[in-house]
């Protein structure tokens, strides 16, 4: 976790003695391009999620750590927002090319510390890069605008950086979503401070790592741990400009509501309970392998997991086979070949996944195939859970009001299109949703009618927000900037008025 080389003997100790890191080391922060051992007195014990061994400690960085972070990245703003676009652009194909060349090592301090599988961890990495890739482009995305208002005025739009942006990130996807920030905050000249997850933090570790090497500058990245005090702080720094927050609803309203009232720029994707429709007349196969694969990949803890069905007619008559597809699913520690989901995150998350499983039973719901304590032969003492399926759920109970984040997919079923479209849109989170279909007429009509801000057409896609700010592709670049418009008047003659004019022109 400090350097490279001691996450390189970390990932072969895991791998070769299986699941006991020997010496495991602190979490540093990384400030001003060096990694520095917090003297902090509160540390987060990290545990392997498969095997509840520790393997690092996270500090809450001391008030001093965050005030350093702050002045290191004000001390470099000035000099990184003069560099040339063709400069950052360079640093992002080094980037990109060095996370390449690291994406095992990343995938696997993923699995060691989330828990997902390998493979997973892989597309984690991927999608995060792909934005990397895409910030490359920036010497065709970051242009203004000219308005030649008459003869001698025009009126120029410029995109600014707006200084000292950050990052407030989720545990879910560590590489991915710090890789939705970091490309685009530099890239358009910001300096970026990031509080990656107290719970796994390494990937981003490693990120800070291959940032300096592809040439970021001292101070224009610096990462910092903690809880609740690092967000407040960073909620009330007036020195940082805009927050990009990933993460649940709770968390993220709060965090809405008070950095806004604090005047900052905002983006928060938030929790969900994304619904996916199914109508009868739907291709049976690529649906429910397209539902199995969404609800219980990375043991359902993806933003955009579909975690709840709504069975439309005689739609209602696939839930056996849906049982059975997501019984072959193989439940094992993420290093495992062949593993399809690994374990959830935390004992708590076990138990409160296990909770709202046991509540859905308890007010009435059907318990199709119940995953609750389940144990892979070689980790007996991890957080596993095995896919779940609970049917004849309906919208009072807490099984389904609740985002379960877990390997678990309840099952509402209607008789018609009408009544899953008022029973999605009647739903509080602000949701993705997904029909499947094979008419054209019934998908044009769901997405007309659908109140969601991302609607997939037989492809398990969405994902939630709040605010309206999109993180990445044009929309990520204007929120990292701020327009300037310049409005210029050079005559080409001289004025012959004699006398100045206190009228507006009209
Ligand atoms: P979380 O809200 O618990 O934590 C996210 C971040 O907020 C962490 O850095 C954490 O330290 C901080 N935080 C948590 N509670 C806080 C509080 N009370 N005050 C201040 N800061 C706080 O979320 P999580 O459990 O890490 O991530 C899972 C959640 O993220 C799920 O709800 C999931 O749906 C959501 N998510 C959404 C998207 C999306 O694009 N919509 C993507 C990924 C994850």
């Amino acid at each position: 976790h400090g350097s490279g080389k001691a996450f390189e003997a970390l990932k072969s100790d895991y791998i070769l003695n299986h699941n006991k890191i020997e010496n495991p080391e602190d979490t540093y922060n990384f400030i001003d391009n060096k990694f520095v051992k917090s003297s902090a007195t509160t540390w987060f014990d990290l545990h392997d999620p498969a095997t509840n061994n520790l393997v690092t400690r996270v500090p809450q960085s001391t008030p001093e750590e965050l005030k350093a972070a702050v002045d290191s990245a004000a001390k470099a703003f000035p000099e990184w927002k003069k560099t040339s676009l063709l400069h950052r652009q360079q640093i992002m194909f080094r980037l990109v090319g060095l996370i390449r060349e690291n994406w095992d090592r990343l995938a696997a301090s993923i699995t060691l510390e989330q828990g997902k599988t390998f493979a997973d961890a892989k597309g984690d990495v991927l999608r995060g890069l792909q934005v990397a890739e895409t910030a490359c482009g920036i010497t065709t995305q970051l242009t203004g605008e000219v308005l030649e208002v008459s003869k001698d005025m025009e009126t120029r739009s410029y995109r600014e950086p707006l200084g000292i942006v950050a990052a407030i990130c989720p545990f879910n996807f560590p590489a991915m979503i710090p890789l939705w920030c970091l490309p685009l905050a530099t890239v358009t000249g910001n300096c970026l401070i990031m509080k990656p997850s107290e719970r796994d933090p390494g990937a981003a570790m490693i990120i800070a790592e291959l940032a300096k090497e592809a040439g970021l500058p001292d101070g224009v990245l610096n990462i910092v741990h903690g809880a609740a005090d690092t967000v407040n702080f960073i909620l009330d720094e007036p020195q940082i400009k805009a927050i990009s927050f990933v993460g649940s609803d709770k968390a993220g309203r709060y965090i809405y509501s008070r950095g806004s009232a604090n005047g900052k720029r905002v983006q928060a994707n938030l929790g969900a309970k994304n619904h996916a429709c199914v109508m009868p007349d739907a291709n049976r196969n690529a649906t429910i392998n397209a539902i199995v694969g969404a609800a219980f990949g990375a043991a359902g803890q993806r933003c955009m997991a579909l975690s709840t069905l709504v069975l439309v007619g005689e739609a209602r008559e696939w839930l056996p086979e849906i049982v059975e597809q997501a019984k072959k699913l193989n439940v094992n520690g993420g290093f495992e070949d062949g593993a399809d989901l690994g374990p959830v995150i935390t004992p708590q998350s076990k138990q409160r996944i296990e909770g709202l499983i046991q509540s859905g039973v308890d007010e009435g719901a059907t318990l199709l195939l119940d995953g609750r304590g389940y144990k892979p032969e070689k980790y007996p003492n991890g957080n596993f859970v095995g896919p779940t399926v609970l049917s004849n759920v309906t919208t009072s109970m807490k099984c389904y009001k609740e985002e379960i984040f877990g390997p678990v997919l309840v099952c509402l079923e209607v008789d018609t299109l009408e009544e899953a479209i008022d029973l999605i849109n009647d739903n509080e989170y602000g949701n993705g949703v997904a029909i499947f279909t094979n008419s054209g007429a019934t998908a044009g009509r769901f997405q007309r009618d659908i109140e969601a801000g991302q609607v997939g057409i037989n492809v398990p896609i969405p994902n939630s927000i709040v605010g309206g700010n999109y993180f990445y592709g044009k929309a990520g670049l204007n929120f990292y900037t701020q327009l300037k418009t310049v409005t210029s008047l050079w005559r080409s003659e001289d004025a012959i008025a004699t006398k100045a004019s206190t009228a507006m022109p009209t």
